[in-house]
């Protein structure tokens, strides 16, 4: 099949009909995935045919070539930091075609939890146009084997601030965009997924007001709901933390039919006029069984009796949350959502029924160019690059989609239909087979996540890895580890690793002591375990914050304009995110130092 019919497909298939077509879906993606090869030159080949004549690719000499060797060839490996410069250009209003041939209208703003500000990347119709087909393939495959039917979603889905920038384009969060793109509710509907809020909640100003109103039409429309989900699950952990919190008022807003005067802003009261009506006998049952549940065990089947699955992405730095999720839904299947990112999409997850710990993504071949950078010790082979005109530098050698290996860990590169080339994501993954020809993903860490000091690699998994082995023994006291993050404490003589932790009730100082004993024993790459041996790096640090720090961490994120739709806990706080550490070092109530080695 050929790129263009697969596009032309699914594009009609939404515009005819209202339902989607499932088995079409999963044919065309079986007839690309059987030729990702040649799929993905034709990509390359459309991408460049597009945005040839841009002044970032006329300036590197492709001179209208379109095949993969003379752009690898021409082009340079680029992070954002090298492609700021254009990217400002565009925000500040200039018009001419600077990364892609049609002018760029809209900026995204990444979540910025990594480099702690958001970083603004290109949006458009493209853009969207992938988005919608990653959706439609994993509910292709989602569907046919957790079928919902005329159902409602329960989606946690928030809108950024909208900004203009100097130049006059809106910029907002890449979820935002998407939720403001008209084909997105078309889509909903086509997926029988339609959420069950009105507009006015989706894009409301507060996004506390704006949770409290999920909350409640997610409790009128209780029978109606059939899937519960937010774009990362931890959206929904905080929603349903939020819910014990409120329920008593959600009871009695539901009793009376008026809403709390808790929530302000008239676009919200006045959207949820229309829907609120007294309703004694739902008040008294959700109160019922609130009361019932032992410390809200199962709360999710229980208030949403049809509800058929969980769905958001739990993978990465979402499988912290998956304890409390699973806490929360019971038996019910929770299915991690696509891998993506503000920058262009990867792989849809079309295995619904392993778990989040276990869920891989099958790439798209076609929509981007993916070239992946082996990581295997050694296996990082370099060659030269020309840049204006002399050998400027070495790059390391990269593979393309259907060269990947089994087994392997690499780190992606995304050529994209939104004005990136050869852009280095930062996401490291690991291929775990393959569905026809196209690789299947895992995703594995962010490359820079990493606790360093001097010869000692930690990831963000190793970190995740270390907290679920200490926080076991705070679980004999039944006591949580609710958040966590981390930082390399280099003002000490020698360095040593700081823990945050934010935990719910009062831990006595022994049991504390022990977790802390925990941590720093259960980082077991060499590279630490050794230097901490010789006393090159120190004892480990836990530090545990005030209840709520956190959600100062999320509030200060939401201030710099991203949306918790995109939220993701900084796991490691770097120099460059001062006043997240700030904020975990002016909560901090205890601290404890390692006494193991
Ligand atoms: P942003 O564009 O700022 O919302 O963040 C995109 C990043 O989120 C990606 O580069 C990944 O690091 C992470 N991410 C997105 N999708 C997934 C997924 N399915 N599993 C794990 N991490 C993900």
């Amino acid at each position: 099949m050929t790129l263009k019919s697969a596009s032309s497909v699914s594009v009609t298939m939404l515009k005819k009909m209202e339902i989607l077509d499932v088995d079409k879906v999963i044919e065309e993606f079986e007839a690309m995935t059987k030729d990702a090869e040649n799929v993905q030159r034709e990509t390359l080949k459309k991408i460049l045919e597009e945005n040839g004549c841009s002044e970032y690719l006329q300036n590197l000499g492709l001179n209208g070539r379109t095949d993969p060797e003379s752009f690898k060839a021409c082009v340079p490996l680029v992070t954002h930091k090298d492609l700021e410069p254009y990217i400002q250009r565009i925000a500040d209003g200039a018009s001419s075609s600077i990364l892609t041939g049609k002018p760029i209208t809209t900026i995204s703003l990444s979540s910025g939890t990594t480099q702690g500000k958001p970083k603004f990347v290109p949006f458009n119709d493209e853009l969207m146009e992938t988005t919608l087909q990653i959706y439609r393939t994993s509910y292709a495959f989602r569907n046919r084997e957790f079928p919902i039917e005329n159902g409602k979603a329960l989606q946690f889905i928030y809108s950024s601030k909208q900004s203009e920038t100097k130049g006059g384009l809106i910029a907002g969060t890449a979820t935002t965009n998407v939720f403001r793109n008209s084909q997105f509710k078309n889509a909903m509907i086509a997926m029988q997924s339609q959420c069950c809020s009105p507009d006015e909640v989706i894009f409301g100003p507060d996004f506390h007001q704006s949770l409290y109103c999920h909350l409640l039409c997610g409790l009128i429309f209780r029978e109606e709901i059939q899937l519960v989900s937010s774009t990362f699950a931890h959206g929904i952990v905080h929603a349903f933390r939020t819910f014990e919190q409120v329920w008593e008022e959600l009871c009695a807003d539901i009793r009376e039919g008026v809403l709390t005067s808790r929530i302000s802003f008239p676009s919200y009261r006045s959207a949820m006029a229309k829907l609120l009506k007294p309703n004694p006998e739902l008040a008294d049952l959700i109160h019922k069984k609130c009361s019932e549940l032992s410390n809200w065990y199962g709360l999710i089947p229980e208030l949403f009796p049809n509800v058929k699955y969980m769905y958001g992405i739990m993978t990465g730095s979402m499988e912290p949350y998956l304890k409390k999720l699973r806490h929360y839904a019971r038996d019910l299947p929770l299915i991690s959502a696509d891998y993506g990112s503000s920058e262009g999409w990867i792989g849809a997850n079309i295995n619904p029924t392993l778990p989040p710990e276990s869920a891989t993504y099958a790439v798209l071949p076609n929509i981007g160019y993916f070239e992946f950078i082996p990581l295997k010790e050694n296996a990082e082979e370099h060659v030269e690059v020309k840049v204006n005109d002399s050998f400027l530098s070495m790059e390391p050698k990269p593979v393309g989609l259907t060269e990947v290996k089994v087994g392997e860990e690499y780190e992606i590169i995304i050529t994209s239909f939104a004005g990136l080339y050869r852009y280095r994501l930062g996401d490291v993954v690991k291929v775990t087979g393959f569905h026809n020809s196209s690789p299947e993903l895992k995703f594995v860490c962010r490359r820079n996540l990493i606790l360093t000091i001097n010869i000692d690699k930690n990831t963000e998994k190793d970190l995740q890895l270390a907290v679920e082995q200490a926080a076991k023994l705070n679980a004999e006291e039944k006591l949580e580890v609710l958040d966590f993050s981390s930082h390399v404490d280099l003002s000490t003589d020698p360095g040593h690793y700081v823990i945050f932790w934010e935990i719910n009730g009062e831990v006595g100082d022994e049991v504390l002591k022990e977790c802390c004993n925990c941590l720093d024993r259960s980082f077991v790459d060499a590279g630490y375990v050794s230097s901490r041996k010789v006393n090159a790096i120190g004892p480990l640090e836990l530090r545990v914050v005030r209840r709520g720090t956190f959600q100062k961490i999320l509030d200060h994120y939401l201030g710099l304009g991203a949306a918790l739709s995109q939220f993701k806990t900084p796991r490691c706080v770097g120099p460059t995110n001062n006043k997240v550490l700030q904020i975990l070092c002016e909560n901090v109530t205890k601290s404890y130092f390692s006494t193991a080695f």
